[in-house]
């Protein structure tokens, strides 16, 4: 039967997964193919391990980047969105994104274009894993980027350009503002509806995975109608839709005498460039976070730093319909066909994807066996640089030591 081994979403957006299970996954540009060939025989042992074969995925391959542009001429055919939207769930390695000209970014047009409008990065430490801070066990947050607006919007005109002439010139005339002539202008849109979706998946989330806080982090004393209207309508959200189950943090010593109860998300909301020094000394009081785009992005990838680097960070973007998995980093070209960079962070997306499939106890085993193996201090060049008495593996091996532990 057509689309017997496809998941699907029911009406309260949960997924519905047959035990054969088909998932596309896009093997990406740089060293795309390094962590991919290591991660798939993971993916694969890990739902082996927990399932005895009852279990399986079936991979689709859909052709973006480099390789599609190969063989179809076309850098993101509208194949893959197709097959995408219907398969309704992928995993991908990085896309080369040029800088300053020719293609718009093929990862946030995926995002776009699949409305994946909530960018989900957990970042949790890892026993044994090298740390530029004294207590990165403290570290243990799920940051929820807003990933439509803001500036992935891409409404930008370069310096000099008739555009952005224009709009200087419009918003001179018109709103009194003034611009130096001859700028680059970007614009940065914000609306409710897309931040009252992702604060809701970061809320429901939060309730689902018995965490205590939801922070919603915004640059809000500056950009009072974007930044600040994003913390306005993030707290509005839930107050209407999580009345009992949610409590702004003003209101915890009234309401609760100074600690919410188990089961209740205290609401909070910090100023970016605060955040940053909040998750340094004081990790262990954020747990669950919101924000848009920009931030987001910073904010993850410094977290990521706080425990270990971008090799072991994973990534996932979510919508109503459909998930794609991807690793954080990029296409790290320096390294391409190497095969010696960390193929960590696409493993744990692979894990964030068992997840979404409701195939806890697979997840469960990548994670184990990766961290056996990272605290065995045999680890791939980024890690062994900061390790003492490290053994350093190649992207492959590192793999396959997953491997061997998964089936033993
Ligand atoms: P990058 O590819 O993330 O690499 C920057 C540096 O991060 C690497 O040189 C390496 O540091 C470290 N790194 C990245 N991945 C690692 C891994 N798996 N294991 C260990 N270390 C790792 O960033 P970039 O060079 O700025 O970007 C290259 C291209 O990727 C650009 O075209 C960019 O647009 C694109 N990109 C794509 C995505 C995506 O597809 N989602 C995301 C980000 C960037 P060392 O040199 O110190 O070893």
């Amino acid at each position: 039967m057509a689309g017997e081994h496809r998941i699907r979403y029911d009406e309260s957006g949960r997924v519905v997964c047959p035990d054969r299970v088909e998932v596309g996954f896009i093997e990406g540009d740089g060293v795309g193919p390094d962590i991919w060939a290591a991660t798939r025989p993971v993916i694969e042992a890990a739902v082996e391990a927990a399932y005895g074969g009852r279990r399986a995925i079936i991979w689709v391959e859909l052709l973006a980047g480099e390789k599609a542009r190969a063989l179809r001429g076309d850098d993101l055919p509208d194949e893959t969105f197709d097959r995408l939207r219907t398969l309704g769930v992928g995993l991908k390695g990085p896309l080369t994104t040029p800088v300053g000209g020719g293609f718009r970014s093929l990862n946030v047009t995926l995002r776009q274009r699949l409305d994946l409008y909530a960018c989900v990065r957990p970042v949790k430490h890892i026993p044994g894993v090298p740390s530029p801070v004294k207590r990165p066990e403290l570290v243990d947050m799920v940051v929820f980027r807003e990933n439509t607006e803001d500036v992935y919007a891409g409404l930008e005109w370069p310096a000099g350009s008739p555009e952005a002439d224009r709009l200087i010139d419009l918003i001179g005339r018109e709103f009194g503002g003034l611009i130096a002539p001859g700028s680059g202008v970007g614009v940065k849109p914000m609306s409710r509806p897309a931040t009252e979706r992702l604060v809701r998946m970061a809320m429901k989330y939060a309730l689902e995975d018995g965490r205590r806080s939801l922070t919603l982090v915004h640059k809000g004393n500056i950009m009072k109608h974007t930044e600040g209207a994003f913390a306005r309508w993030g707290y509005d959200l839930c107050a209407r839709e999580f009345a009992d189950a949610s409590v702004p943090e003003a209101e915890v010593q009234a309401r609760y005498g100074g600690e919410a109860p188990d089961g209740v998300v205290v609401v909070k909301d910090r100023i970016a460039d605060a955040m940053f020094q909040q998750v340094l000394l004081r990790p262990a009081e954020y747990e669950v976070i919101a924000t848009p785009n920009l931030n987001g992005d910073y904010l993850s990838d410094a977290l990521a730093a706080q425990v270990g680097g971008l090799g072991l960070a994973p990534g996932a973007n979510i919508g109503d319909k459909c998930a794609l998995f991807e690793a954080t980093h990029g296409t790290a070209p320096k390294y391409a066909g190497l095969d010696k960079i960390n193929p960590g962070s696409l493993i744990l997306s692979g894990a964030l994807l068992l997840d979404h499939l409701g195939w806890a106890e697979a997840a469960a085993a990548v994670r184990t066996a990766l961290a056996q193996i990272v605290s065995a201090k045999t680890v791939t060049y980024d890690l062994a640089r900061q390790l003492d008495g490290a053994r350093e593996v190649l992207c492959s091996e590192f793999g396959r030591l997953i491997v061997e532990r998964l089936r033993s």
